[in-house]
């Protein structure tokens, strides 16, 4: 038979992002995002969380995702919300699943750039790796037995995307309730489960990625011109200090403290509330 023609080129409405939040962050952190990069994203991102909520649901329609989750910090209660990313992910038939925190700005035009670059057939799983070396758990074995395996993971609060075809293959360890008995299995949290999926299960590695960002890194290194080119930013606290990007303007500190709203002007100058440049 002829060779079947390639795939069409990646558009952002191949990407689906899933949003992780809980009750306790909807006005804080989900409005900042849903004023900025969610705006340009809108069709691509679902908001998961474990509350309802009217102003939200007005917001987001079908793109708020209430799910059965507890609303707690607790590996079984984030696992259940990246168990049901990953159901709502397979269901979608999109060709990209890209998980972020709630404290994360994506970039659409970065994320689009980076995903476009892998062959459609390829496994991949890639991110920002949370250490500088593969994580160790403790893999129950028949019989009492125990096994030590190790794994590289991406940090869940940096962003991370996995390609269809081994989301798929992911399947028998994720799905439904699965992936939260994985989760306990290895008595680690979501981010490091997926990771544990991928790597020890499937074979798969992490492929590295310095674009995504946590507030776990120091986020003021960055340059100006670099923060325009990274797929996700953040912000919060680290070691006991606010640790937001550096920016100038145009919003100041105390307007905007996260910065990303300054960023959003700077990707999106024709943004409504941005301050319009005068016309020469
Ligand atoms: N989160 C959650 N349930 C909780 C606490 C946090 O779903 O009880 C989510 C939160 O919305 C965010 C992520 O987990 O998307 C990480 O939370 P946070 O940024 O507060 O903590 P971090 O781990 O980054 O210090
Ligand atoms: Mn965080």
């Amino acid at each position: 038979s002829p060779p079947s023609p390639p795939p069409p080129e990646l558009q952002l409405q191949d990407v689906y992002i899933a949003v992780k939040t809980t009750r306790a962050f909807h006005r804080s952190r989900l409005d900042l995002l849903l004023d900025t990069w969610v705006s340009r994203t809108r069709e691509q991102t679902f908001v998961f969380t474990d509350s309802r909520d009217e102003g939200l649901q007005e917001r987001l329609g079908p793109h708020l995702v209430v799910t059965n989750c507890s609303a707690e910090h607790s590996h079984p209660a984030l696992s259940c919300k990246m168990a049901a990313e990953l159901d709502a992910f397979l269901a979608s038939g999109l060709r990209w699943f890209c998980h972020v925190d709630d404290d994360n700005y994506v970039n659409a035009r970065a994320l689009l750039k980076l995903l476009k670059a892998f062959p459609q057939t390829l496994d991949v799983y890639i991110g920002r790796p949370s250490l500088n070396r593969p994580i160790h758990a403790v893999e129950p074995q028949p019989h009492n037995r125990t096994r030590l395996v190790q794994f590289w993971f991406a940090t869940g609060g940096a962003g991370f995307c996995i390609s269809r075809k081994l989301a798929l293959k992911m399947a028998p360890w994720a799905s439904g309730p699965r992936f939260v008995d994985t989760s306990a299995l290895i008595r680690l949290p979501d981010d490091c489960t997926v990771g544990y999926i991928i790597e020890c299960k499937l074979g798969g590695h992490l492929q590295p990625s310095p674009l995504f960002h946590s507030h776990l890194e120091t986020l003021q290194l960055l340059g100006a011109a670099q923060l325009l080119e990274q797929v996700t930013l953040s912000y919060g606290v680290f070691e006991g200090k606010l640790n937001v990007i550096k920016l100038q303007g145009p919003f100041s500190p105390k307007e905007d403290p996260s910065r990303f709203r300054s960023l959003h002007c700077l990707l999106y100058p024709d943004t409504p509330w941005c301050p319009q440049l005068v016309a020469r």
